[in-house]
């Protein structure tokens, strides 16, 4: 077995500190000690493995991590989730350690819109503003005037006066979504989620014939012709909240699996069917977030690696777009 240094020359090319865990070690209680010790806060998005979200000191979705991230008063914040969500936290905090248990928990959706070629295309409009969906790179948010999460997407885009054009990136689906509900001709970038966009209609039709009285929810980051035949779109706490509320009790979940720990454990008496994409697994997970295990994260808390950083000239041009946007959610009330 290699040793911490050996581990820690790796760390590049590995994306996390390859060593062993001790099998018989309570990683719960080692994780629970060390965030005590470090004053160190865990934040960690829906899609996170089950054990990972009851461990958390926050669970969220995008908008509610950034809020969170912008009010810790922690020492060290662990960012259970993937690379872009660790960026954001650090552009929030970068006086503090921002750690993620394996570097290379990556996103599909950042990476479809690399930040030189996005500049070429900006050039084209040059009286656009840049509206991004949070899930986009550092490099991204520099050229970026507004952010928005699913949540208060709608919001941003009525913020913006109607005379006033907008470039919407990355993600295609979610921009079509919101050129549909806000009314708005947008240009859109053509980038797109893994997840989100490989569900089968065909195979989610059938799971509704077995299943007549299951409700169809779904995230706007989905395919248009699988929205149009949803009861419920809408963000990750969206979703949960609608199957909270709901006089329903079953559902066809259109999303990363994950957040169906946290619907069971809200909803214990109704029953959730993940939907299934076009390929020949029955969910739906995202490989990158599912990179993240306990073991990681235990080993990232006590030697404090992996860790992001940022330029600073980057935190510099791209944090204006988080803060308008937070300030846009803050005065809607979300
Ligand atoms: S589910 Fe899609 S958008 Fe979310 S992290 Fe995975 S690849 Fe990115």
């Amino acid at each position: 077995m290699q040793g911490l240094t050996q581990a820690k020359e790796n760390l590049d090319q590995k994306g996390f500190l390859d060593l062993e865990v001790d099998p018989m070690l309570d990683l719960v209680a080692a994780i629970e000690q060390l965030k005590r010790e470090k004053n160190a806060i865990i934040l960690a998005h829906y899609y996170q493995e089950s054990e990972i979200q009851d461990i958390a000191d926050y669970i969220g979705d995008s908008l509610g991590l950034a809020q969170k991230a912008a009010t810790t008063d922690a020492d060290i914040i662990v960012f259970a989730g993937v690379h872009f969500m660790a960026e954001t936290a650090k552009m929030l905090n970068p006086s503090k350690k921002v750690l993620l248990p394996d570097l290379k928990a990556g996103c599909s959706l950042a990476d479809s819109c690399p930040a030189p070629v996005f500049k070429k295309f900006k050039e084209k409009y040059p009286d656009h503003v840049v509206v991004s969906y949070i899930n986009c790179t550092a490099a991204l948010k520099t050229m970026t005037d507004i952010c928005c999460t699913s949540t208060n997407a709608q919001h941003i885009i009525d913020s913006i006066p109607e005379d006033q054009p907008i470039i919407f990136a990355p993600d295609k689906n979610l921009g079509a979504y919101l050129q549909k509900t806000t009314g708005r001709e947008m240009v859109l970038w053509n980038g797109s989620c893994m997840v989100h966009e490989i569900f089968s209609k065909e195979k989610i039709v059938k799971l509704q014939v077995q299943h007549p009285k299951a409700k169809l929810i779904a995230h706007p980051e989905c395919e248009a012709h699988l929205l149009e035949i949803s009861d419920h779109v809408g963000s990750t706490s969206s979703l949960l909240k609608y199957t909270k509320e709901s006089e329903f009790d079953e559902f066809i979940v259109a999303t990363e699996p994950g957040i169906i720990h946290q619907m069971e454990k809200a909803s214990p008496n109704k029953t959730f069917y993940p939907a299934p994409p076009t390929n020949t697994c029955a969910c739906n997970e995202c490989p990158h977030m599912k990179l993240n295990t306990m073991e990681k994260l235990y080993l990232c808390m006590k030697h404090e690696l992996p860790e992001v950083t940022l330029e600073q000239d980057i935190i510099d041009q791209g944090r204006g777009c988080i803060d308008r946007m937070l300030e846009i959610s803050a005065k809607a009330g979300l």
